[in-house]
């Protein structure tokens, strides 16, 4: 039996690790485009641009994992079609046959045109290239195209390196669908308060370059004269294979809730994966506690398992000093009451938010110890003892 992966990422690695680890014995073939084994992303946009850690550090496995857990990993290889009756796809002018497939193809920047076409020096995120390169025009001037994850963990590597950082968001503040206006706002005190020209309500609308070198012009009649412009506008799912070979596709993978496709032997699961929830309906998550637990699943519904997804998204962030957790989900309506406890000032802060009286999510910055408790009122009907802010969290559980 042969179970193939394509897209040697993390959910491509953390499904190769599970089916061993479920006793799997026949062969896995894992490929990637890129050249590398598979890697963690987060480290791009903090450890390495900070100089806190290397990208051999950010590797998923050890070098020598793949061989030690008979794992063919194909590195610098793009499939670009598969022959869904033989079950096969081609590497390198040889065919793989598979039984059970994962597509795990992940996702790439989402592009802005009007930046590509300019003419000026434009940087996207996504790869240990791509982080390497910024890496060198962090102490520079740097103009940050989205106010989201990306724009703002780059915005505080660059602050660190003594950059001079201007932030372009046509939102009303940043990360606001993620996790709503309250929490929102504490991002955007964090960042002003660390010197980035945060420029919300605001979009680019010149982008050129003239005698002086790059000119920026921004909605609300800013000027900025930038090295280099960070396009972080987001990620679109790598759905070309699989539309290609005639899988359901909308705004990522269409999977069920076991994370099948709508081919029965092929899977997908991560960035790439617009996944049936039973909790949270359709809902294409692009986190790293996803892509390793999604992955891990997709293997052993691969193997037969019957079990549904059901684990609730999770996201961390590190931003200066502070570090931020979240789970749940919040959908475009948001939330319609938030209770919030801990120490604006000092950003020691966890929130629990409500939608028709039941918890939907929850998040704290650098307030470690309310992790598993804002964990645990996931899914709870809110009671008066968690809105009563005058009893600790810890305690709200209780009675
Ligand atoms: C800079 C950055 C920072 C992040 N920080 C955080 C964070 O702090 N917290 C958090 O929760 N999440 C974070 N994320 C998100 C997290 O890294 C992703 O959710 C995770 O990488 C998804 O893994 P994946 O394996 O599904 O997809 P990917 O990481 O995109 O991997 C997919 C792989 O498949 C390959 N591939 C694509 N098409 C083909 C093909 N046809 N043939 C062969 N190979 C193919 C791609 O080249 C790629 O290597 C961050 C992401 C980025 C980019």
């Amino acid at each position: 039996m042969t179970i193939a992966v394509i897209g040697a990422g993390l959910t491509g690695a953390s499904a190769a690790a599970e089916l061993r680890e479920q006793g799997y014995d026949g062969d896995i073939v894992l490929v990637g485009a890129e050249p590398h084994a598979p890697y963690e992303r987060p480290p791009l946009s903090k450890d390495i641009l900070l100089g806190k850690g290397t990208a051999a550090e950010a590797a998923a496995k050890d070098e020598g994992w793949y061989t030690e857990h008979r794992v063919e990993l194909i590195t610098g290889t793009r499939v670009t079609a598969l022959d869904t009756a033989a079950r096969t796809f081609d590497v390198d002018g040889r065919s793989v046959s598979y039984d059970e497939l994962l597509i795990a193809t992940g996702a790439t920047s989402r592009h802005l045109a009007m930046a590509d076409e300019s003419g000026v020096p434009v940087a996207y995120l996504r790869t240990v290239e791509e982080s390497e390169a910024l890496k060198e025009h962090l102490g520079g001037s740097l103009l940050i195209i989205g106010a989201g994850w990306i724009g703002l963990e780059v915005a505080s590597a660059a602050r660190a390196a003594g950059g001079s950082v201007t932030v372009v968001e046509s939102a009303s503040l940043p990360l606001v669908a993620a996790i709503g206006e309250d929490m929102a706002r504490v991002f955007a005190d964090l960042h002003r308060e660390h010197g980035v020209h945060l420029h919300l309500d605001t979009s680019l609308t010149t982008l050129e370059q003239d005698e002086g070198g790059t000119r920026a012009v921004l909605s609300d009649g800013t000027e900025v004269r930038p090295d280099l412009v960070l396009v972080a506008i987001g990620a679109e799912p790598e759905t070309a294979l699989a539309e290609a070979a005639g899988l359901e596709v909308d705004h990522g993978i269409l999977v069920d809730s076991r994370l099948r496709t709508s081919d029965p032997h092929i899977y997908a699961a991560g960035d790439v994966a617009n996944h049936d929830h039973p909790d949270l309906g359709r809902l294409r998550v692009e986190h790293w506690d996803t892509a390793i637990q999604q992955g891990k699943h997709a293997a052993r519904s691969m193997l037969g398992g019957q079990e549904p997804y059901a684990r609730q998204p999770y996201f961390f962030t590190d931003q200066y000093d502070l570090g931020m957790e979240y789970v749940g989900h919040l959908g475009r309506e948001g939330y319609d009451e938030i209770v919030m406890r801990g120490d604006r000032a000092s950003r020691v802060l966890n929130a629990v938010m409500i939608t028709d009286g039941k918890v939907i999510a929850a998040m704290h910055t650098n307030d470690w110890d309310a992790t598993d408790h804002l964990r645990a009122w996931l899914g709870l009907e809110a009671t008066d003892r968690l809105r009563d802010t005058s009893v600790a969290l810890a305690d709200t559980l209780a009675g």
